[in-house]
């Protein structure tokens, strides 16, 4: 046993965490002075209860004797913010696998699935082992698509959405996104769903998909399509969330005809766009002008690299030539929020994870060269997706907001970075976590 993991939170409502290392990323309003080499500053944290009383740049002289525990100059991160998974598919892998990895097989193997397998129980159990994973490795809020492509599923699944969101409202906040294929919105059936996005306090979505299957061209009547969605969300109030050009095929471009679509419409909620990947194999001029279009209309993009690098340029017997990840740093430089978040967890879309966004971000910096600087990058699991998709004072560190950390061992973000953090302290309200991973023998069964 090593010092860190002998730490103790006060038994106390009130007390001190003392010279605690904080990114300023996670600091909105909070001291920045005397930044090291990561822009992170020590902190000392009054918790009072559930919130965050007071927040002061480390070794003040103590205004009072309460307790105290001394991090001595640790990491501490808010809990994280996953805006894009996938609960509703999760940890079917041992039961449904993906026959090659490749994205058409993932389609093909989840759709069956789905039609045989998803009661309500099931998605249920399902749900509920993600949600238990999340919440122990320091997740605070997700954002999770639910895959609705005919009302009778639909239905079923945002019941269980509905309740599992109510019943763990204290500990995770929870948002739904109807995910089906952007034709549903040809028909009566994507109004049908958007009625039921807006009684389930939901977010629209949906998937740009080309016109044959997986790669190639884009939908002739795409334009029509996006037109339908904005209107259908803006009569409802609704934001949208869509999975835009998940292909290595530079003919897949729906990324600028939802920019397009956003400024022709005026559309005045939220627009996030997730994987964008196709972007990245497009040529250099036609990636500025998607982009300074993107910006114009005030889309948010959200990044999922593990799962990018895990479907991207697959094909059986031939190595990867590329990561399939879209032009992360291009965005950020033109003022584009851009988040990380897991997407699928132990299903035919990626057969791995562990809804884990301090897995994710480790993953992330590699995948994307996020480092050489640092400083900002965690920005992207915790301020920037709570803006985006409106979490409230959650994956940041504020004063009068939830005293909801991670304690890390590291002290630095070279050393949070290279090992798994296995042996973080996950706070809630003040209290350490104390609930443990789910067991896999839980699936057994399903
Ligand atoms: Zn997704």
């Amino acid at each position: 046993m090593n010092r860190f993991t002998m730490l103790q939170m006060p038994d106390a409502q009130r007390y001190w965490i003392r010279r605690a290392r904080v990114p300023v990323c996670f600091l909105p309003g909070g001291p920045k002075t005397d930044l090291d080499r990561d822009g992170a500053t020590l902190v000392d944290m009054l918790v009072d209860s559930e919130r965050i009383a007071a927040i002061e740049p480390a070794g003040a002289p103590a205004s009072n004797d309460l307790p105290a525990i001394n991090l001595e100059a640790r990491q501490v991160w808010p809990s994280l913010i996953d805006m894009h998974a996938h609960l509703d598919k999760g940890h079917i892998v041992a039961r449904t696998e993906n026959p090659d990895g490749s994205f058409a097989s993932a389609l093909q193997s989840t759709a069956e699935d789905r039609a045989k397998r998803w009661t309500a129980d099931d998605i249920k159990r399902r749900m509920e082992f993600g949600l238990r994973c999340a919440y122990v490795h320091g997740v605070a809020a997700i954002r999770t698509h639910l895959d609705s492509p005919e009302l009778d599923q639909a239905q079923r699944s945002w019941a269980v959405f509905r309740d599992t969101r109510a019943e763990w409202a204290d500990r995770v906040l929870l948002q739904a996104v109807a995910l089906a294929p952007i034709d549903a919105f040809r028909t009566p059936y994507g109004e049908e769903l958007a009625d039921l996005v807006a009684a389930s306090d939901g977010v629209l979505g949906g998937v740009t998909r080309a016109a044959s299957g997986v790669h190639g061209r884009l939908l002739d009547d795409i334009d029509p399509l996006l037109d339908t969605i904005l209107r259908l969300a803006l009569e409802r109030g609704l934001d949208v969330d869509l999975h835009v050009d998940e292909s290595g095929d530079p003919a897949a471009a729906a990324l600028a005809r939802v920019a397009a679509a956003v400024l022709r419409n005026r559309f005045k909620g939220r627009v996030v766009c997730g994987h964008c990947c196709s972007l990245a194999v497009q040529p250099e001029e036609q990636i500025c002008r998607t982009l300074d279009l993107c910006a114009e209309a005030g889309i948010a993009v959200v990044t999922l690299p593990t799962v990018n690098l895990y479907l991207q340029d697959r094909c059986s017997g031939r190595t990867p030539r590329w990561r399939g990840v879209t032009p992360v740093h291009e965005m950020r430089q033109r003022g584009i929020p851009v988040a990380i978040a897991g997407d699928n967890c132990r299903d035919p879309f990626h057969a791995y994870g562990d809804h884990d966004m301090v897995d994710t971000f480790r993953q992330a910096v590699r995948i994307l060269h996020l480092d050489h600087p640092l400083a900002d990058a965690a920005a992207m699991a915790g301020p920037l997706p709570q803006a985006i998709i409106r979490a409230g004072p959650l994956g940041t560190i504020a004063k009068g907001g939830p005293a909801r950390f991670i304690l890390f061992n590291a002290r630095t973000l070279n050393e949070l970075i290279c090992r798994p953090q296995s042996d973080r302290l996950v706070i809630d309200r003040g209290r350490q976590v104390s609930v443990e991973l789910p067991d896999y023998s839980e699936l057994d069964g399903i």
